[in-house]
């Protein structure tokens, strides 16, 4: 029979080939530092539960509890009849949280920032972005139409030499920052960046996705981390990462946020969260405050784990945060270390081109605040022996 779709599957036999393929891993117990994956059971350096609080268990109560007050859904996208008290108390709770006059919140990070870069730029206007900006952020400013000007990784100098090359054309400039990058796990250089926006009179925008919950105090992000409130336009953050539930959020001026409001697709076109949801976030926020010892501990786990793998020979790149990456160099050679180390009782997953540039294969491991000394202790060991036995450390 005809089939038209019969090139997918020549390029998936390719990637097979090319050792690329990844089936996707079943997790079949909660998202904790050691879960059932695939019928094993693995040290899980793979999530971005930073905090412990996916199943934490307040998180999980004031989802029930939501849930029977509120229903299960909430029957309609929010401008039109899904806001509920409950959305709109969790978006309060974040902007008091992050110090700024307003928040709305998406459905997920991803629709947040495509969402928002779409709304606010048109194709006259340009954006100025690093290289290893998350793919939600391209997504937008392709949707907008806007022009694309790309900067070599945190080359604060390389960006500035675009803005001023742009002073005298017309359109809105956005220069744009993941706060932290996902797989590197570097940090923004963003007191230079908000300088060259404040120079060319550009909006200023921070993806802090990785951020949210890991850096600043009780995790209010990277504009906290270098003290610059008031400084940065437009914040998006994550709740599914640390939070630990779903959704993404922006954070800036009210005159922003009424505008997404109006004009943000997915804010417009797409159901709101269901009550549950909203109702776990606000949980995980009251634990953010309160139980500021669950960042201090997610940092002491990280400084011992990337100073351990850093001593044992690893090449951890420029990483400053819980995203430690292992450089492999060759995607297939990623690939099979993460698929030995699995074997061995450890999750730490390959990636290759395109997340990651051609030769910058890495496996990438990310800690959390919940794992035990012993843990990371017996998951150094593995690292160790099996790069050991795959040659990406010497024997
Ligand atoms: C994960 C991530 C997102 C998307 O967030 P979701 O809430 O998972 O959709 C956006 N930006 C960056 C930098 C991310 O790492």
């Amino acid at each position: 029979m005809h089939n038209p779709l019969e090139y997918l599957g020549r390029q998936i036999e390719s990637w097979k080939q090319a050792g690329t393929y990844q089936a996707l891993r079943e997790l079949q117990t909660a998202c904790q530092p050691v879960c059932r994956i695939d019928g094993r059971e693995v040290i899980n350096l793979a999530s971005n539960n930073y905090l412990g609080l996916a199943d934490h268990p307040q998180l999980i109560e004031a989802a029930v509890q939501a849930t029977r007050r509120y229903g299960a859904g909430s029957g309609a996208v929010r401008s039109i009849a899904g806001t509920m008290s409950i959305h709109l108390e969790l978006e309060r709770r974040i902007a008091d949280f992050k110090r700024v006059e307003a928040c709305v919140v998406f459905q997920s990070g991803f629709a947040a920032n495509s969402g928002t870069v779409a709304a606010i730029l048109s194709p006259e206007d340009h954006i100025v972005s690093d290289e290893l900006n998350h793919a939600s952020i391209i997504d937008g400013c392709r949707l907008s139409k806007a022009k694309i000007h790309v900067f070599p990784h945190k080359d604060t100098a390389a960006a500035g030499r675009i803005l001023e090359e742009l002073d005298n054309q017309p359109g809105r400039k956005l220069l744009a920052t993941d706060g932290v990058f996902s797989m590197d796990g570097d940090i923004a250089p963003l007191p230079a960046l908000v300088e060259i926006a404040q120079r060319h009179g550009a909006i200023l925008m921070i993806d802090d996705a990785h951020a949210s919950g890991v850096l600043g105090r009780n995790g209010r992000g990277t504009v906290d981390h270098f003290g610059l409130h008031g400084q940065v336009d437009i914040q998006v953050g994550t709740l599914s990462k640390a939070i630990g539930v779903l959704g993404g959020y922006v954070c800036g001026r009210r005159e922003l946020i009424e505008y997404l409001y109006h004009r943000a697709r997915p804010f417009l076109f797409s159901t709101s969260h269901p009550p549950a949801v909203a109702a776990s976030c606000l949980a995980a926020f009251d634990i953010l405050e309160r139980e500021p010892e669950r960042i201090e501990n997610l940092w002491n786990n990280t400084r011992y784990f990337k100073t351990a793998l850093q001593a044992a020979g690893f090449r951890t790149g420029s990483s400053e945060t819980p995203i430690t990456p292992i450089l492999v160099g060759d995607a297939g050679a990623a690939h099979a270390f993460s698929r030995a180390l699995f074997e061995e009782g450890l999750f730490a997953t390959g990636i290759g081109y395109p997340t990651v540039a051609q030769g910058k294969a890495r496996v990438r491991t990310i800690m959390t605040a919940t794992h035990s000394r012993d843990l990371i202790d017996r998951a150094l060991e593995i690292l160790s022996r099996v790069a050991r036995k795959s040659g990406i450390l010497a024997e």
